[in-house]
């Protein structure tokens, strides 16, 4: 199966160009979604694709579809993904890997002449991070139906800057129906942003599904007054219940070695010095791999929250779930694709489940679809410190073109028995 390989120095060459655009004093990226940033990243891919005469279509929440065609025009493609967005003052790794191990791919066949049967594209989501909008994984949302295409155009940013707007300044409104452009499967090869290839000193990760997700907004009101004159035993102040409220979230969050809490904001009103806060706002973030689990620890934050409440005095604590994205199941062909193509290439792999959301959680449930890590540095991202070796990279590009091969139809690679 082993026959052909990517161009791992020209993937290389690739990031780091990408890395360039919106690149920060300490080494990361900083493109926003829609951004003047994102939107040159965009260009100078579409560049790279134009030179190798591959063809682009965009629909109208900007994402972008870069086709190879196929012996079959009418045959379903295989698509490549992932998003070339970042989070402010990001790394150079997350989603852009993705989408340029794509490009190497459709690169690479071109390059040894093999005509697929399907057509092969890349596909670059718009807004996977939901750093200036939310939601994060919009442009695959869209596309999978999940949200409305209007209401993703009315989402606007903390500058009240809609993304309509945004869509438009750079042409995207003239683009095809969201959904209309039919995609048959789905690949996306990703860094880890967990430590455990690298602690196990293994190569590829056989993604075999996505963590169920929760999000929280727990909210505690008292009443706002002036911190000197008024008597300690005479506030209403929600701060007081701030270590009773993370005690509860941590404890939740430790129900088994697979849970995780986290606690990422925690805001008070008014935010001043000087005054007691009438406000306290907090985002609770819980996942676990089981569905199950994840409800019961829902319901230990729920009741736990309600006791707190009642024992609370003069504060309101309450706690309001604003988004649930359930367990995600990749396809099974599909992962034992990636896996026997890392067997047979030697790379040391294991399966395991992504922490993170993807826009492959989208696609999971319209098409086939599958995902493959590759290790990064420290477990680190989000972070501009995020690294992932050069030949980590083109191991990941490998299994996607083995895998792309076997699902749009390619002839044997000489030498090798079919
Ligand atoms: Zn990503």
């Amino acid at each position: 199966m082993a026959g052909y390989s990517v161009d791992g120095t020209r993937l290389w060459s690739r990031l780091m160009d990408m890395a360039e655009i919106g690149a920060t004093v300490n080494g990361g990226s900083h493109r926003l979604a829609l951004s003047q940033d994102d939107e040159d990243g965009r260009e100078l891919f579409l560049a790279w694709c134009a030179n190798r005469g591959f063809t682009v279509v965009f629909d109208k929440i900007g994402n972008l579809f870069v086709r190879r065609a196929g012996r079959t025009p009418a045959a379903p493609a295989v698509a490549i993904g992932s998003h070339l967005d970042t989070q402010p003052m990001g790394g150079r790794f997350d989603g852009v890997l993705g989408v340029l191990a794509g490009l190497e791919v459709l690169e690479t066949l071109e390059d040894l002449g093999v005509a697929t049967e399907a057509p092969v594209e890349v596909a670059v989501w718009t807004n996977e991070e939901g750093a200036r909008f939310q939601p994060a994984m919009m442009g695959s949302g869209v596309h999978c139906g999940v949200h409305p295409l209007a209401e993703a155009l009315a989402v606007a940013d903390a500058s009240g800057i809609p993304v309509a707007q945004e869509l438009e300044r750079f042409g995207y409104d003239r683009g095809v129906e969201p959904g209309s452009h039919a995609i048959g499967s789905y690949l996306e090869l990703h860094i880890e942003q967990g430590p455990i290839l690298e602690q196990e000193g293994k190569s590829i990760g056989v993604v075999t599904g996505g963590q169920a997700i929760r999000w929280y907004s727990l909210d505690l009101r008292g009443e706002e007054t002036h911190a000197g004159p008024m008597p300690m035993a005479m506030r209403r102040d929600p701060v007081r219940h701030l270590a009773a409220a993370a005690e509860l979230v941590y404890r939740t969050g430790t129900a088994d070695a697979d849970a995780r809490a986290t606690i990422g904001r925690i805001e008070t009103r008014p935010g001043s010095i000087n005054a007691v806060p009438g406000e306290l706002h907090l985002s609770v973030d819980l996942r676990h791999p089981d569905e199950s689990v994840l409800e019961q620890m829902h319901g230990s934050l729920a009741e736990g929250i309600a006791q707190l409440n009642d024992a609370a005095e003069g504060v309101e604590i309450s706690l309001e779930q604003i988004w649930h994205s359930p367990v995600v199941h990749f396809d099974a062909q599909l992962a034992a694709a990636v896996r026997s193509s890392a067997a047979a290439r030697g790379y040391a792999a294991r399966d395991m489940v992504s922490g993170a959301g993807h826009d492959a959680f989208h696609l999971a449930k319209a098409v086939p679809a599958a995902m493959v890590f590759v290790p990064c540095r420290g477990g680190i991202s989000h972070n501009a410190q995020e690294f992932t070796a050069p030949e980590q990279a083109a191991a990941g590009a490998n299994v996607l073109l083995d895998v792309t091969l076997q699902l749009a139809g390619a002839p044997a690679p000489p030498g090798t028995k079919a």
